[in-house]
């Protein structure tokens, strides 16, 4: 039972439509919907560098990179070539590979404060299996994350605080029963105060902290100082396992990620997408002592069929090898500045309210005068201004994340010409938003 696809121009509409008879809502993970922005999402046919193509062969230039692992622009020729190599000897074998060893001497190389690492598939296996580590090394069970922050799809993750005080255990999506997160305390990001209250009430019970220290999951919220330094000392206070959820920010805002521009050590980091370079890699590692309570030495059960997989090791790690090439995130950086900038003065000549933030190769961009330290000021900015533009610059061919909670990914490939034509798109959006 095919739609009638008759009527329809794009060949976006046909596949969009065809899809919704098989897959919920047409996509495998929902901000690929387009439901917050609406329209027709793009089906993607293929990639390279900084742009990638859609169903009617019209060419974007992409700002989500896969929504982050992109780093070195999509289908390089190095990367593509190491997995082209890894899969003629195999796709995957369930039994150890020294591609593995490897990729995790690069990694505890890279990020000093893990001093062993499990490699897992996904970002959401990384933290869930994080998490398990905390609560079974300390024998507590609570947990504590903050709002607006998203650590992937596990249960007791998937829980929203009302703002304000803390708040226990509202499940944010269904099907999570209210006793499998009562354990799970969430306050407000960038609140100190609570954060020292939350420990004084019961610092004591508190397995872990769960904080991602670039939040870019509501947009790019960075961490102030304080709040990452509060919550190191609390955390060593009171016995608590800190973990950094850098699933997004690592090997994004510097090579050792959030931590080496804080210049903080977490005792457990949580990684993903850059370290698969575009393929299903990602993992949880830390302190050797903690690290041992993982099964098949220690209690902690974790385990995957796929886990450490050739071909995925094959891009990861080529992926590693390609941002320690000299002046790699001083280059990124600089481009990802030039757009937020360019953004910046493209609206303030159009008269229109917005402001930006740039880390190494994420950013955010915000309908709203000031750039958003807290969860509440982010989502206080104009989400229709947000929709508008969004749809302005995907008709000029500039495609950004379908949403105004998203932080956006620049790539090595994103040279002066793309940022220039994406200024000048942007120039032409503003105008009409004005
Ligand atoms: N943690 C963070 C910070 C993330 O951004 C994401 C995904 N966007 C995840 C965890 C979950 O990763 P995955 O989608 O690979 O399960």
């Amino acid at each position: 039972n095919f739609p009638d696809t008759k009527h329809m121009t794009s060949n976006n509409d046909t596949l969009f439509a065809r899809a919704q008879l098989t897959t919920p809502g047409g996509v495998n993970s929902p901000v690929r919907a387009f439901r917050s922005v609406g329209g027709t999402p793009r089906f993607i046919t293929r990639a390279e560098g900084p742009y990638f193509w859609d169903a009617d062969d019209r060419r974007y230039i992409d700002y989500i990179g896969s929504w982050g692992p992109a780093i070195v622009g999509h289908a390089h020729p190095t990367v593509i070539k190491a997995v082209q190599d890894a899969a003629a000897r195999g796709l995957s074998f369930g039994a150890p590979t020294e591609g593995e060893i490897e990729i995790a001497e690069e990694i505890c190389k890279l990020v000093p404060s893990i001093e062993q690492v499990r490699l897992v598939s996904s970002g959401t296996e990384a933290t869930m299996s994080a998490l398990r580590l905390a609560r079974g090394a300390t024998g507590r069970d609570k947990i504590l994350k903050f709002e607006g922050c998203y650590h992937g799809h596990a249960d007791s993750l998937l829980v929203k605080a009302g703002s304000g005080l803390l708040t226990f255990g509202n499940p944010t999506s269904a099907g999570v029963p209210e006793d499998f997160v009562k354990h799970t305390l969430v306050l407000d990001y960038n609140n100190c105060e609570q954060l020292e209250q939350a420990f004084k009430d019961m610092g004591d019970q508190i397995a872990c902290v769960i904080v991602e220290p670039v939040a870019g999951n509501m947009n790019l919220v960075r961490a102030t100082p304080e709040f990452l330094q509060t919550m190191r000392r609390l955390c060593t206070q009171y016995g608590t396992v800190l973990i950094f959820d850098e699933v997004m920010c690592g090997f994004r805002v510097a090579l050792g990620g959030a931590q080496a521009l804080y210049n903080i050590k977490p005792d457990i980091t949580a990684l993903g997408k850059v370290i698969g370079g575009g393929l299903p890699v990602a993992a949880f590692g830390g302190r050797a002592d903690l690290m041992k309570h993982m099964a098949p030495l220690g209690s902690v059960y974790q385990a995957g069929t796929l886990s450490g997989n050739p071909v995925a090791v094959a891009a990861g790690m080529s992926t590693l090898k390609l941002i320690q090439e000299p002046d790699f995130y001083t280059k990124l950086s600089a481009q990802t500045s030039k757009l937020v900038q360019g953004l910046s003065s493209a609206a303030k000549d159009a008269g229109i309210t917005f402001s930006g933030d740039a880390i190494g190769g994420m950013f955010g961009l915000y309908f709203a005068a000031e750039v958003p330290g807290t969860y509440a000021a982010m989502m206080a900015s104009n989400k229709d201004l947000f929709n508008k533009f969004f749809h302005a610059m995907l008709d000029a061919g500039v495609y950004l994340a379908p949403s105004a909670f998203e932080a956006g990914f620049v790539s090595a490939q994103h040279d002066d010409a793309v940022i220039d034509a994406t200024i000048a798109a942007a120039r032409g959006a503003f105008a009409q938003l004005a």
